[in-house]
This record gives C-alpha cells, structure tokens and sequence, in this order.
C-alpha cells in the first residue's frame, strides 16, 4: 500500500541542501511518519537555482512587497522564487499536506522576520515566500511546521487533518456525488463533534437538500467548514462530551460494571489522570464484542494507524 502524499521541506529528510551546507534532520519525519506518508520534497531555494552553500537571504519590505534578498549583500532573489512558485504550486494539487522547515525565509509558515530597506527587523509575522504561496493556493491542505510536531497536541491534529483530508480526496472529491457526501459526513461525525460543537451543527443541515443548487457548490461549503472545525484543538470537556454520546450508542454491547468502569476512566480522563487512549480503548472493546453499524464506521474511534502511538499523549 503507498502512503499518503504528503509534501516537505526538503532539508527535514536530510538533504544538505541548506544554505550552510548541512540539513534539518527531522527523525520523527523519516522514522515514524514515512512509515504512513509518501513524502514529496521541495527546497524551493534550491529549485531556483541558489545551490549550496549559498549566502544567508532574509525578507525585505520594500514599497509594500516582501522580497527575498540576501542578508549580507543586496543580491535580489525574489523573482527566480516566483518562477518556482509559479511552476511547482500548480503541481502539488495531489498533496493531503504539507510539513514545513521553520523560520525560513523561503518555507517558514508563520512568524518570519521582514527587514526594511535598511536590513533592520521591523515585524516577526510574515510567511516564507513559497509556504504563503502554497497555503494561499491550497487553503485546505493541512499544513504544519516541523517544530511544532513536537507539541502533543499539534502533533495529533496535524496527522488526524491529513488522514480526514485523505479521506475526502480519495473518496468524495475524486467522484463527488450525494451519496459520497453523506457518507463522508456520517463517518465524521464524532470528529466534527468533539473538534467544533456549533460547525457540527451547522454542517449537517447543509447536507439535508442537496437538490436545490449544485453539489459543487454544497461539497465546497462543506469541505470548508469541516477542515475550519478539523483545526480547532480538540478540550478534554469536548472528548468526554463525545465519548459518552458514542457510550448512548453502545449500550447494549456493555455490562453495568463494563459500563461503571468506563465512565470512571471517561472522568479519569477528564482530570488529566489518564490519555485518550484508555477510554478509548474501552469504547473500542465494547464495539468490537457486539459491533453497531454505525458505530463501525465512525473515524474518531481510529483516525489514524494506533502504530503512530498519537493518543497516548493527548
Ligand atoms: S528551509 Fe526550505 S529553502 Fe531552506 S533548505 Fe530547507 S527546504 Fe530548502
């Protein structure tokens, strides 16, 4: 089975194609999500003809517009960027998301510095050239900074986005018809819940007439607002919310004690005693010994391979 396409700066896999000559390394990258993703890399500087090593550039503002120029010199690299982006971004259409190098001029996602014409720094909010140029394109592809993989929590949603991501392009996008619609909704639903309360109460009325304009229209309001509610962070309160909404559903599958165990590891969960992953994995257990259909096909049970270890940090 191939991974899912996923685009990457290309110094995180170890490439010496820095402007010092060396890489960023990223071991969770190579090690643990190239098990899961396809990684399609791109070092945009090294696209435009900069080679390595090459003199450090920085952004500059100059009347109104961000160029790349290098820091110590006047040498103008702006244009040879823009022909990269002008020729790759159209091709990465395939991507279901994007892992950036940090603080790049080039790559950096948020919270670059702009210098002026002086070269002093005068802001620290921009993106580097290619990444605002590629969330600009794609403003529903998952994209995250390396860095912030580090955290729990951006680390998880990051990875929940891509598969949901994946999810719709394989299976709704490539084919969009009514029925894919519904079904991609009704095996989201517990996501949708625990990530956004009042986006799931929104999304799913949008899909109760989907005869009174064109599906394209519906599909792309949808696909909006349900990576809008995917980013949010998902509160301990809005998981404790949506596993006892699923619990309603398993009922029957569920003893008294199987029952009291759980919802003591439900509020173990909800003081920060225990991860995710214990009741969890309970809810799991239920399902499995006497299966609900509709249960069975809820993502939020697993949205991603359990290898990926994901819940038992959040
Ligand atoms: S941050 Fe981007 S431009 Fe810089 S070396 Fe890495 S891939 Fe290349």
């Amino acid at each position: 089975m191939s991974g899912i396409p996923v685009g990457i700066s290309t110094c995180l896999l170890g490439e010496q194609v820095r402007h010092d000559g060396g890489h960023k390394h990223s071991r969770y990258c190579t090690q643990v999500l190239a098990r899961h993703f396809d990684f399609h890399p791109i070092c945009p500087e090294m696209a435009a003809g900069m080679g390595t090593p090459r003199p450090a550039i920085h952004l500059r503002e100059i009347d109104n517009e961000l160029r790349l120029i290098e820091a110590k010199g006047s040498a103008d690299h702006t244009d040879s960027m823009q022909a990269v982006i002008d020729k790759v971004i159209p091709t990465l259409g395939h991507l279901r998301g994007y892992i950036l190098m940090a603080k790049s001029p080039s790559c950096g996602m948020e919270r670059i510095k702009v210098h002026n014409a002086e070269g002093r720094v005068v802001r620290r909010d921009a993106s580097g050239l290619f990444a605002a140029a590629l969330m600009k394109a794609y403003p529903l592809l998952p994209v995250e900074e390396e860095g912030r993989l580090h955290d729990d929590q951006l680390r998880e949603n990051f990875i929940e986005r891509v598969f949901a991501y994946d999810d719709w392009m394989q299976n709704v996008a490539a084919d969009l018809t009514p029925g894919a619609l519904i079904e991609f909704h009704t095996r989201h639903k517990f996501q949708l819940l625990a990530h956004n309360e009042p986006l799931y109460r929104k999304l799913g009325p949008l899909l109760s007439d989907l005869k009174s304009r064109p599906i394209e229209q519906t599909a792309g309001q949808y696909i909006e607002g349900f990576m809008e509610a995917m980013t949010c962070k998902v509160s301990r309160g809005a998981h404790v919310n949506a596993m006892q909404h699923l619990m309603g559903y398993l009922r029957d599958s569920m003893g008294d004690e199987d029952r009291k165990v759980l919802l003591e590891q439900i509020e173990a969960y909800h003081r920060g005693e225990l991860p995710l992953i214990v009741p969890m994995t309970l809810l799991r257990m239920a399902q499995r010994r006497e299966p609900v259909d509709y249960v069975e096909l809820q993502h939020y049970l697993s949205p991603y391979p359990d290898e990926l270890g994901l819940r038992n940090r959040v």
